[in-house]
């Protein structure tokens, strides 16, 4: 474990108008749950329960990313990312695919995914990836 930090304060946070927009595609609500209970206060958080919702949140919102279970009903996790990935506008829009097909790895990232969570995942690993994303490292 590495060692926390002592010297953090309040005017580390970010301010409100920075918050960054996580969109949730995950059919499970209680997976949904988790994923907002993983990344705790400091998100503004969207939901969607398939495909088709995924992919039109998305264009709306613009998330600064997305968290994406491939099996979703409607389109598939893999067809939402390749829309997400076809549309210019959500070029920043940072992808973490979660799913429990594990060996299909090389494929989500190929497909366009920034990382990938195998299910069941821990939510620890879970926030620490997303910060890594949405810092840009
Ligand atoms: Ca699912």
């Amino acid at each position: 474990m590495r060692p926390r930090k002592r010297d953090k304060t309040v005017s580390d946070r970010e301010p409100l108008e920075n918050t960054k927009t996580i969109l949730i595609c995950e059919d499970e609500p209680a997976l949904r749950e988790l994923v907002r209970a993983s990344l705790d206060g400091g998100y503004r958080f969207a939901e969607a329960s398939d495909g088709y919702a995924a992919l039109k949140l998305a264009q709306e919102l613009v998330p600064d990313a997305v968290v994406l279970d491939l099996m979703l009903p409607g389109l598939s996790g893999l067809d939402v990312l390749a829309g997400l990935r076809r549309d210019e506008r959500l070029r920043h829009t940072r992808v973490l695919v979660v799913t429990a097909w594990s060996e299909t790895h090389e494929d989500i990232v190929a497909a366009g995914a920034d990382d990938f969570l195998p299910k069941p995942f821990d939510p620890d690993v879970l926030k620490a990836k997303l910060e890594r994303l949405l810092d840009g490292s």
